[in-house]
């Protein structure tokens, strides 16, 4: 059934291909050389080569097939019909023979990443394109249809249009027919690189210039703008914009035959230095993009080392008093049988006080010593604060073309806070609030912080954001470590920023859901706001 239905796929594909090969033949036969069939933009074996790459060798004799029908159908040579098989085939096997060249010899990579996969389809193009021409003028000069004499001008206009057809087509459905992982997305910049590549073409030709050949440099100018900006993919699009445009002003111009070659070689010099610019400049953007893709692989890789690490330190540290609490208890309840071991099991008992205590000061000093060794107070104005603490993010707010707004009461009072780690709690909030618009459309992207004075000496910061909510199942584990909903996330930023705010004497929460809004206090620096922070800070709760 499957299989039935992949065949009949197949079949639909080879036949709208040699629909779409037969109708592009048409669409560019212009000026052709009669009663040769030598056209001066030839893009259909181009069509042909894409679509072998693309579909497999296997499919082959569809090439022939499209040939053949463009052959019959569209010209009118005066030969019989074995001679215009022999030149169908012709195109037809030089094609293939390219398409088994790059695909199978030098294998490249037909989604074209480097500048070495650019390199053999060019050179091939060039090269078989000459092979085809020299075959087919030669069958038909042998034919004696054209003149002996003609045929390295023949020849010429074949290279020509079939070099131009192939170097505007194969890339241009390389590049997007697969999912390239490079992208062009319309915005202005787009528009403007368009519309300079109409004007210029409207300078070469609207304005009635004796030689509009000197003109044609124009069109190098919007080319390297858009290599230098979209790369390879935006160079494809914008070469066969360009010879859409060429061929078109060229048609209704009513150029003599000689013009169109002449723009025709120019146009060739134009997609070798697009295409050339472009890919240079995507295989650099791939670089770049997988240099931070490792990066942040490596960094994810540190911070699970650096939990491992802590876990192990853990483990390590609190194996023993742990074991020896677990031999005491057992000794205990051995001596609770035999009440005679009064003293022993008061000794035993002080002993297990003894280890627990200590198991508790190796996590106070863990903690002591990832949080940077206590809290550093001072008196803190809330702007600052507030400030210090989401300057870091502005920058990926600005990528994500989000709204950060900041609300702050009048006359807020001075807080005494670490400013490094209140700067920490901020930060992460304002964090999970950009990643959580990052799915939301560019135009509803805004992050709200709000500062005010409460009742009972407290100052309270809430971040808001307008991203999709608090997923389900994260509602009940929000603090706890490790709890994260997204691939590349620790999970600790909120169980974390909870500590840090509750070492101050304060308190962090979720307020609500839709839209999400976490909200904090911390008390002012009134006495008793100071009391509540430095007894937390002496006296960190475990
Ligand atoms: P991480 O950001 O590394 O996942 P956090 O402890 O900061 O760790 O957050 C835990 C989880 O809480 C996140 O993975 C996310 O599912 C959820 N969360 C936190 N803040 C938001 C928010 N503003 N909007 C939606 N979900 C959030």
């Amino acid at each position: 059934m499957a299989a039935t239905r992949r065949y009949h796929g197949a079949m639909r594909a080879a036949i709208y291909y040699v629909l779409a090969y037969v109708l592009l033949d048409w669409v560019s036969y212009l000026h052709p050389v009669l009663p040769l069939a030598v056209t001066p933009w030839t893009p259909a074996p181009g069509l042909g080569l894409a679509f072998l790459l693309l579909a497999g060798l296997r499919q082959w004799p569809w090439l022939l097939i499209a040939a053949l029908s463009a052959e019959l159908l569209l010209r009118d040579v005066p030969l019989t019909l074995p001679w215009v098989v022999a030149a169908s085939s012709i195109l037809a096997l030089t094609y293939a023979g390219l398409a088994w060249a790059l695909g199978q010899w030098v294998r490249i990579d037909i989604r074209l990443r480097s500048l070495r996969d650019l390199t053999w389809l060019i050179g091939g193009s060039l090269s078989a394109a000459l092979l085809a021409g020299l075959a087919y003028v030669g069958l038909y000069t042998v034919a004696g249809v054209t003149a002996a004499g003609d045929f390295p001008t023949n020849v010429l206009r074949f290279w020509v249009g079939n070099s131009v057809g192939l170097l505007v087509t194969v890339p241009l459905l390389l590049v997007w027919a697969g999912r390239y992982p490079a992208r062009l997305a319309p915005s202005r910049e787009v528009w403007l690189q368009a519309g300079s590549l109409m004007l210029s073409l409207w300078v070469i030709f609207g304005i009635p210039f004796t030689e509009e050949f000197k003109f044609f440099y124009l069109l190098y100018l919007p080319m390297v703008w858009i290599a230098t900006r979209h790369g390879i993919v935006g160079v494809t699009l914008a070469l066969a914009a360009t010879q859409l445009g060429l061929i078109g002003a060229l048609q209704w111009g009513g150029h003599h035959d000689t013009t169109v070659l002449e723009f025709q070689l120019l146009m060739l010099g134009l997609s070798v230095t697009g295409l050339f610019l472009g890919m240079t400049v995507t295989v650099r953007q791939l670089a770049e993009e997988r240099l931070h893709r490792r990066e942040a692989e490596l960094n994810q890789a540190l911070r699970l080392a650096a939990a491992g690490e802590m876990a192990q330190a853990l483990a390590h540290e609190l194996n023993q008093p742990l074991s020896a609490l677990a031999n005491y208890s057992r000794a205990s309840r051995a001596m609770l049988a035999a009440p005679e071991h009064g003293v022993l099991l008061a000794e035993t008992l002080e002993k297990i006080e003894r280890e627990s205590t200590r198991a508790g000061q190796v996590v106070r000093r863990l903690r002591e010593f990832f949080r940077g060794g206590g809290l550093r107070l001072e008196r803190v104005g809330v702007a600052a604060l507030v400030e210090e603490g989401i300057s870091p993010a502005r920058r990926r707010a600005e990528r994500l073309g989000a709204d950060i707004r900041i609300v702050l009461d009048e006359a807020l009072p001075e807080l005494r806070a670490d400013r490094v780690q209140i700067g920490m709690v901020l930060h992460n909030l304002v964090a999970n609030a950009l990643d959580a618009i990052g799915t939301e459309p560019e135009t509803a992207r805004r992050v709200d912080i709000v500062v005010w004075r409460q009742d009972g000496g407290l100052v309270r910061f809430c971040v808001s954001d307008s991203g999709p909510g608090i997923a389900a199942e994260m509602r009940a584990r929000l603090f706890e470590s490790f709890a994260t909903s997204k691939p590349e996330g620790m999970g600790l930023g909120l169980s974390i920023s909870r500590t840090l705010v509750e070492a101050h004497g304060g308190a962090l929460w979720l307020e609500a859901t839709q839209p999400t809004q976490f909200c904090f206090n911390l008390p002012v620096d009134t006495d008793s706001g100071t009391a509540a922070a430095d007894s937390a800070a002496s006296q960190p709760q475990p």
